[in-house]
């Protein structure tokens, strides 16, 4: 058995060692926290651009919004009507348009250059940054709201990713966090076998867990939703009253999660 790694949300050596996931060890730390370990990982991502199309099936531009990125934005909209919101490692920018439609000022932060230079040329009407961390040019406190939408489990450094969102956000502004649900019932039937271990997930989260990670860094939880999948199937639409349910049986395997910055 190897030397127990620090965990990445408090610093404390790792509990138990509870097995491989790919190329590296899973721990899980007291605070709740389930991580790989940093010394074996390595990202399977680092050599190539994550949407050329030898990794995904091509887009087609103009893009549509669709029934699954209207509903993140709903949640949003739960906390904040409007402003500045920034989509942090937002991909494509599918749910950057939606922010768009509902009357935000949409921002994508990405590392793709590929996923980047089309959507400059397709959707101009949003802003597109290409990069890993927010630049200086937005200024601290300028932000009315942030999200990270399937983003922190990739992280080797989440904290330091909150401390920054903690800086950029305005006094009052939203941080609203989507990631693979480590406590729902479907992890703990299928073990490691559960659809999101995989070799680029790098921190596994618990409703408690994530709480208690992100409000160390300034932030106050303000609203915890489930969603039984990652996305919503639009041709088979009758089926979310039915996914609702199974969420509030413990079986929603999707944690959303907002947070403000306190006001003052
Ligand atoms: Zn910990």
């Amino acid at each position: 058995m190897s030397a127990a790694p620090a965990c990445p949300a408090c610093d404390a050596a790792a509990e138990t060692q509870i097995g491989r996931a790919g190329v590296c060890d899973l721990w899980r730390c007291a605070c709740g926290l389930v991580f790989a370990d940093r010394a074996t990982w390595r990202d399977p991502y680092a050599a190539n651009d994550y949407y050329d199309p030898a990794n995904q099936p091509a887009e087609s531009y103009p893009l549509q919004v669709t029934a699954t990125e209207r509903d993140r934005i709903a949640s949003v909209r739960r906390v904040i009507q409007d402003g500045r919101l920034l989509d942090f490692g937002g991909g494509i920018g599918r749910t950057a348009l939606a922010a768009r439609a509902a009357g935000f000022d949409a921002t994508v932060l990405e590392d793709s250059h590929k996923a980047v230079s089309d959507g400059r040329a397709h959707h101009p009407e949003i802003e597109w940054i290409e990069g890993r961390t927010i630049p200086d040019s937005i200024l601290d406190g300028s932000l009315d709201g942030i999200t990270l939408f399937h983003v922190l489990e990739h992280l080797p450094d989440p904290r330091a990713v909150l401390a920054h969102i903690h800086r950029k956000l305005r006094p009052g502004g939203l941080l609203l966090i989507e990631v693979p649900n480590w406590g729902s019932h479907m992890r703990r039937l299928r073990g490691l076998r559960w659809l999101f271990v995989l070799d680029h997930h790098l921190n596994h989260f618990t409703a408690a867990s994530l709480t208690r990670m992100v409000e160390s860094s300034g932030l106050q939880r303000c609203a915890i939703e489930f969603r039984r999948t990652f996305a919503i199937n639009e041709a088979q639409s009758w089926k979310e009253p039915l996914k609702r349910l199974l969420c509030l049986l413990g079986f929603g395997d999707i944690l959303r999660c907002s947070f403000r910055k306190p006001a003052s």
